[in-house]
């Protein structure tokens, strides 16, 4: 990239942004046009529950790399201030760009909340790790740090733990403390709200899980406790889009779309737009690995025509329609009803990564964390009574067989 300090060319941009199409998915929300004239329109912020911080509530997910500087240039200038990232993201290469990004322009530091994370509840491990990722972001402190994928808060979130990150904050190296979820939401936010030191929390929230009444209790527990409450996976991919039986994909979508750009914006920018009439919800983490999808969702975010009655019922018809092909996370529910330890939901994850993003590395990553003897389960395991309790009627056998042939 030629990109000369505070500066990127217009050739610059318009390479980056017309590999990708720009234009293509960015519908006419009139607010973004001020956004990209650099006048002052900036994306709003909300509280980050009771810390006294307040947070864009459009966040940058970890998907960049060393060659991506003009969008995380374009996103801080749009207001795009939340920056998220994982010690693991891109085998450390999403915080080595956010490193070299500082690096050319320090000045901007301070007005970043910068959020990482490591896959530990071990102390000694969590001060290697976060040392690492301080070393490679070119930063002398976090300003929310997360233990990452918990999903079980009475065994990882330890009494070690929260004087770890006592010490850890009188230090100056984090300034905030939580965890992120993709799983059994339902159980650990209440769990949370009731430990009392839970400043943050990032967890699987969109149109298909917002509606169920568990997870609205669980996230007023949050609010009650003054947690700020992050939003991530938003768009809700499918874990398991690849048989004929989940075709309904198709047809649902196609309805869904077109009703939404009849009214102006996108299915994905719908989507965000729901997430966001819950004022509990913070800020939305959203990977925009590249110009367009950074400027489609900076739009949705400043754009304030709110979705209609009929909207809303929409998408929980297509939520309807569609569910099994979306695994919900839950756990607690299909994975007590093995016989073998398997954790299904991470594995229906890796099917999210590799079947709906196309991100092979992605699912690989997750599923060669995985031991050799969980992967040998899933050929021995009766998923028939877990497939009964789902209540997603995810056909959980065909997914992780599919799965297990094609990461092997
Ligand atoms: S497979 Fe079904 S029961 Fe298991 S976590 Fe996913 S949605 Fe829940």
């Amino acid at each position: 990239m030629s990109a000369k300090k505070g500066k990127f060319s217009r050739r610059d941009f318009l390479k980056t942004a017309g590999t990708v199409g720009l234009g293509s998915v960015l519908l006419p929300l009139g607010s973004m046009a001020e956004a990209q004239t650099g006048s002052q329109t900036m994306v709003p912020t909300r509280p980050f529950g009771k810390t006294g911080v307040s947070v864009p509530i459009l966040g940058l997910g970890g998907d960049l790399g060393l060659q991506d500087m003009i969008v995380f240039r374009q996103a801080f200038k749009m207001g795009v201030t939340y920056w998220d990232t994982a010690d693991s993201y891109g085998w450390g290469n999403n915080e080595k760009a956010i490193g070299k990004y500082f690096s050319k322009f320090p000045e901007h530091r301070p007005r970043i909340f910068l959020v990482t994370k490591a896959a530990t509840s071990n102390p000694k491990k969590l001060t290697d790790q976060l040392n690492q990722s301080l070393k490679r972001m070119n930063t002398s402190y976090i300003d929310m740090y997360f233990i990452h994928y918990v999903s079980n808060v009475k065994n990882e979130l330890t009494d070690e733990v929260k004087a770890w990150a006592e010490q850890t904050k009188a230090r100056g190296k984090i300034r905030l403390f939580g965890f992120s979820a993709h799983k059994n939401m339902e159980e650990s936010l209440p769990a949370a709200a009731e430990l009392g030191w839970i400043d943050g929390i990032m967890m699987s929230y969109n149109y298909r899980l917002m509606v169920k009444p568990e997870m609205q209790r669980a996230v007023e527990a949050c609010a009650k406790a003054g947690i700020g409450l992050t939003a991530m996976k938003t768009q809700a991919a499918f874990s398991a889009n690849f048989y004929a039986s989940i075709g309904s994909d198709t047809d649902d979508a196609l309805k869904l779309t077109e009703k939404f750009l009849e009214k102006g914006y996108t299915a994905e920018q719908a989507r965000l737009k729901v997430v966001w009439e819950n004022p509990a919800i913070a800020s939305i983490c959203s990977g925009m690995p590249n110009m367009t999808i950074l400027q489609a969702n900076t739009a949705a975010a400043l754009n304030k025509q709110k979705l209609s009655w009929r909207d809303k019922q929409r998408l929980e018809h297509y939520a309807h329609q569609t569910a099994s092909g979306y695994c919900a996370g839950c756990a607690n529910i299909c994975e007590s009803l093995v016989d073998y330890n398997i954790p299904i939901s991470d594995i229906m994850r890796c099917s999210m990564y590799y079947h709906s993003y196309g991100d092979r590395d992605k699912a690989l990553g997750l599923y060669n964390s995985l031991p050799a003897e969980i992967k040998e389960n899933i050929l021995k395991a009766d998923f028939s009574n877990a497939e009964k309790g789902c209540p997603q009627k995810l056909q959980i056998g065909k997914v992780l067989m599919k799965i297990y042939e094609d990461l092997a």
